[in-house]
């Protein structure tokens, strides 16, 4: 369904400039017009004519070809008052020639008056055509008063008048028709067919215009690119009539939910993008996760549900031209969709540069070990305001695997998965991974999707042991666990490590909603979880591992004294 005419012009209206004819184009055909009067009057002026003498036959055409060269010459800079100034012009040498071959050999010179009538009747406003044609009717009064028996004045007079005046509103429409034609051919030119949005030549217009605005304000503009999750599937369960129902459907929550002054475009078969001007990444990321929620709620209980991935990189933090801020939204939506879908995600170069579609898409080889450890450390930055937990869980994991006598090739993996075991967490919002009191519900829910983001994260070749580990370290050996709830025997011994060290550096750390407990009651607590939520075997060899270190840092603190 196309949205109300008037909203469509309000979206419309800075894109499409007014279908003016230019000053500088008006110049050219008022020269033009100069020049061909001046080249018929010369032609006639050389015809043998009595009453007058020779030069001053010339006179005339001298001055419409004057008129035509100074048009000509100061076209680039000519402006509306100037070129009232040439149509008197015109009507005044066109008057004066009517006069001058009165009873000379063209007794149709009139018809010169008809150019100037078009002319103004095209290029000037309705107003200003109508003073030059009430000009040319006075001036050819006055001529005919000047030059025909009385008797003859008002036929001829009011012959020429309706003929100027029938002409020129014959132009008039004619121009106006077009006019119309044009600017709705442009409107649609710009504007989704299927949606009523604007499309991507109008919206890639106005980003340019913005970015221009931004750079001189020094404002900031995000971008969002929203991408429907598996929308094939739409048209391949339901049809596509279905398909563009959906995508109508879309457009109207899209456009009743953005921001006043933010534009909406349909940019590709089921791809959106926003453009918002003076927002920052973390108030474009509300938008978008706004939009995501009210799309996803709206589908919840159709037949194919669908969601939403969104990308958003903002101007000048993620690009300086209106291009590479859509590249870094485009690569913060690939992002998205390779997380897991149904998500907002901003532009970060480290996670773009593991997503990209160059790197596959799907995660890394273990060249990129090194960067993937990297972000593992600044997500745990962003979420603890420290490094520590996961070099922390990656030390101990690399412990208990040695304590368990695992080879050593496998300890130093078991060591790296455990620093990497919560990188899946780049997938969730801050606004659940801070929140200070309880989750809800939905939140818990979003909060169990890191090891799978994880795996996703980790799908690199090379990485096929971290990824499995990674994914199954919130399972547990009772069956209770997630992603999947599989039992002790289908958990790898690695990942049960990963669950053993991670659960007892959370307990003693401090968190935003809530203090960390002692060692005492940390150990306390997995060995009474042992069998249901912990390994056995693995909790034991961790309280050997902790008793070393304790006998360590004892020793150390004597040492100190
Ligand atoms: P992904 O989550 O990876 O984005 O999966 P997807 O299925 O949304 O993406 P894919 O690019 O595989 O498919 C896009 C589909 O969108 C395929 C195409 O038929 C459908 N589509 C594009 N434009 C229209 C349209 O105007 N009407 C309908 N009904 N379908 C459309
Ligand atoms: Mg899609
Ligand atoms: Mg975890």
């Amino acid at each position: 369904m196309q949205p109300p005419a008037t909203q469509r012009e309000a979206q419309l209206a800075p894109v499409i400039p007014p279908v003016e004819p230019s000053a500088r184009f008006a110049a050219r055909v008022a020269s033009g017009i100069f020049a061909s009067e001046a080249l018929i009057l010369f032609v006639l002026a050389l015809i043998p004519h009595a009453n007058e003498p020779l030069p001053a036959r010339f006179v005339i055409p001298a001055a419409c070809a004057l008129c035509a060269l100074v048009l000509h010459l100061t076209q680039k800079r000519v402006g509306p008052a100037a070129l009232q100034i040439a149509a008197t012009c015109g009507t005044l040498l066109v008057s004066l020639h009517v006069l001058q071959s009165a009873d000379g050999p063209s007794l149709s010179s009139e018809m010169l008056y008809g150019w100037l009538a078009l002319y103004a009747a095209y290029f000037f406003t309705a107003r200003q055509a109508a003073a030059q044609l009430a000009l040319m009717s006075g001036a050819y009064l006055a001529v005919l008063l000047a030059s025909v028996p009385a008797d003859d004045v008002m036929g001829s007079w009011l012959t020429l008048v309706a003929v100027l005046f029938t002409a020129a509103a014959l132009v008039r429409g004619v121009r106006d028709g077009v006019s119309q034609l044009v600017q709705s051919l442009l409107e649609a030119a710009r504007t989704d067919t299927l949606t009523g949005l604007k499309n991507r030549l109008a919206l890639e217009g106005e980003i340019e215009v913005e970015i221009e605005r931004a750079l001189r304000s020094e404002t900031m503009l995000s971008i969002v690119i929203g991408d429907l999750d598996h929308f094939k599937a739409v048209n391949d369960e339901l049809g596509h009539r279905a398909g563009d129902d959906a995508l109508m459907r879309i457009g109207r929550i899209l456009a009743t939910l953005r921001r006043t002054g933010d534009s909406i475009a349909r940019t590709g078969g089921e791809e959106f993008t926003l453009l918002l001007p003076g927002a920052s990444e973390h108030e474009s990321y509300l938008v978008a996760e706004r939009l995501r929620s009210a799309v996803e709620r709206d589908f919840a209980g159709d037949a194919v549900p669908l969601t939403f991935s969104f990308g958003i990189a903002t101007y000048p933090a993620h690009g300086r031209s209106a291009d590479s801020v859509l590249e870094s939204a485009d690569q913060a939506l690939y992002a998205a969709k390779a997380l897991g879908r149904n998500r907002s995600v901003i532009f970060n170069r480290e996670i773009s540069a593991i997503f990209a579609p160059e790197a596959g898409g799907r995660g890394v080889d273990e060249t990129h070990l090194a960067t993937l450890l990297s972000l593992a450390e600044a997500l745990d930055l962003r979420d603890r305001g420290t490094a520590a937990h996961s070099r922390t869980v990656g030390r101990y994991c690399g412990l208990i695997a040695m304590r368990l006598e695992l080879p050593p090739e496998r300890v130093k993996r078991v060591e790296i998965a455990g620093v990497l075991h919560d990188i899946g967490k780049i997938g969730l919002p801050d606004a659940i991974l801070q929140k200070p009191g309880k989750l809800g519900r939905s939140e818990l829910a979003k909060i169990r999707t890191h090891p799978e983001i994880g795996a996703q994260v980790l799908s690199g070749r090379g990485l096929e042991d971290l990824r499995s580990w990674v994914l199954a370290h919130h399972e547990r050996p009772d069956g209770l666990g997630y992603p999947a709830g599989v039992s002790d025997k289908a958990i790898p011994i690695e990942a049960k490590i990963l669950a053993v060290a991670d659960a007892f550096e959370a307990m003693t750390t401090d968190r935003v909603y809530r203090a960390g407990v002692g060692s005492r009651a940390a150990r306390a607590e997995l060995l009474g979880c042992a069998g249901t939520q912990f390994d056995p075997r693995v909790v034991a060899a961790f309280m050997v591992v902790l008793d070393g270190l304790e006998r360590e840092a004892d020793a150390q603190e004597l040492s100190a004294v």
